[in-house]
């Protein structure tokens, strides 16, 4: 299904002008008002009306910097007051669910952090668990004594399979969540407009704004832990597929006859993950259940049998992500999650595994980095994705009005979007 593109008013034209000035100030500031004009195409009265709606609202400042522009023009006549970007004019809130908890963090417009929090997450009914998490959310804003009309809104990030677009959890087995409609109900409780990803769209999404993924178009995020997942970037652009399901990688399958947490057998996740792990090391031990970190200490302490499980993670991780480079030919592939505990165990196999997988010069040729993040990252990725929203063009028909709309329809009217 193709997303329709709005129609041509006013208010689209509006709605378009100031996000573009916005994007130019964020890429170019400190920056004038004459030099956004020229960027941004745009006529000087136009710029001037949408900066002073941005002034009101304290999204831009002006600066004391001025910048002389190479001709010696700026040491005639008046210099130009310069403007930038408020990283602190606006917050974010981001919730990263997981099977029975979730974290919360409120970030301003920099992804800086301002507040977290953790919860244990109630076993209710799937309404009862977004009334939960509404009530979270606001305590959130409360307690990090945030004035709630600078809140541009509100990302959540949940292990399964989401449409993006529409906000609905359509499968996720941990939360044993079908069809539900998270952000309408969660819009309708907070009045501020919400967006749900799949949790490693999250984490891929904080990537783009101020990880490495910042520097290049086309990458991959891969997460290890307790399953293990796929952020695809192409573009500059998270691709999610026909309904949401694209990065499922903890699935694909593999020459295993394992038992996948999924019901199916010969999935990369039932060897490769925390879980899968732990169980070959549980059955390999005689044991009911064994938990990673003891496992990872039976390695270490040099386990030969237990060794043997872990290498053999590594490997056929290393090949199934050779197998991405194949597919995608990404200029970076990010490895991270509570996976990456492991270390050297799983990831010195995984780089020789890697290397023999990928074709000709596409393992050599491709960045690879390992970097250890936690809940706390998660969360600041969900809340990177309204930020992410409030920069993007409004041109398509959405659900409802997208962040800075409601950012300037809250601060400057007074009213509710
Ligand atoms: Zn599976």
């Amino acid at each position: 299904m193709n997303e329709l593109v709005r129609r041509g008013t006013r208010g689209l034209l509006r709605d378009m002008n100031n996000s573009r000035v916005l994007q130019i100030i964020q890429a170019h500031g400190p920056i004038s008002r004459a030099e956004i004009a020229k960027i941004g195409d745009l006529q000087p009265p136009t710029v001037t009306a949408i900066v002073n709606d941005f002034l009101r609202v304290d999204l831009v400042r002006e600066t004391d910097l001025v910048r002389d522009n190479g001709n010696g023009s700026a040491a005639i006549g008046r210099r130009p007051i310069l403007l930038c970007l408020n990283q602190t004019a606006a917050f974010a809130v981001g919730v990263k669910l997981r099977q029975h908890g979730m974290t919360i963090a409120v970030t301003d417009l920099g992804g800086t952090i301002v507040y977290r929090s953790e919860s244990v997450l109630p076993n209710h009914t799937p309404d009862e668990a977004l009334r939960f998490i509404a009530d979270r959310v606001e305590n959130a804003i409360e307690v990090a004594a945030i004035n709630s009309t600078k809140v541009i809104g509100l990302g959540i990030g949940m292990p399964g399979i989401v449409d993006y677009r529409n906000g609905v959890c359509c499968f996720s087995p941990l939360l044993e969540w079908e069809g539900v409609h998270v952000t309408s109900t969660l819009e309708s409780i907070l009045g501020m407009p919400a967006y749900a990803d799949n949790d490693v769209n999250m984490l891929t999404a904080a990537e783009i704004a101020y990880g490495a993924g910042r520097e290049v178009s086309d990458f991959l995020t891969v997460t290890v832990g307790q399953g293990i997942g796929l952020g695809i970037v192409l573009r500059g652009e998270i691709f999610r597929g026909a309904a949401g399901g694209a990065g499922e990688f903890g699935h694909v399958k593999i020459e295993s006859d394992l038992l996948c947490e999924c019901g199916a057998r010969g999935c990369l996740e039932a060897v490769a993950s925390d879980v899968g792990i732990s169980q070959q090391v549980a059955a390999a031990k005689h044991l009911s259940s064994i938990d990673i970190i003891e496992a990872l200490e039976l390695a270490r302490a040099g386990d030969r049998e237990v060794l043997a499980i872990v290498e053999h993670a590594g490997e056929v991780l290393g090949r199934s992500v050779g197998n991405l480079l194949n597919l995608f030919n990404p200029e970076l592939v990010i490895v991270t999650g509570e996976g990456t505990r492991a270390g050297d165990l799983l990831f010195a196999p995984m780089r020789r595994a890697l290397e023999g997988a990928a074709f000709g010069t596409l393992g050599r040729d491709t960045h690879l980095v390992i970097q250890s993040w936690g809940d706390e990252a998660w969360a600041r990725g969900a809340a990177s994705i309204v930020v992410h929203e409030m920069l993007k063009p409004p041109i398509y028909e959405a659900r409802s009005a997208g962040p800075l709309v409601h950012l300037l329809a809250r601060s400057i009217h007074g009213g509710t979007t």
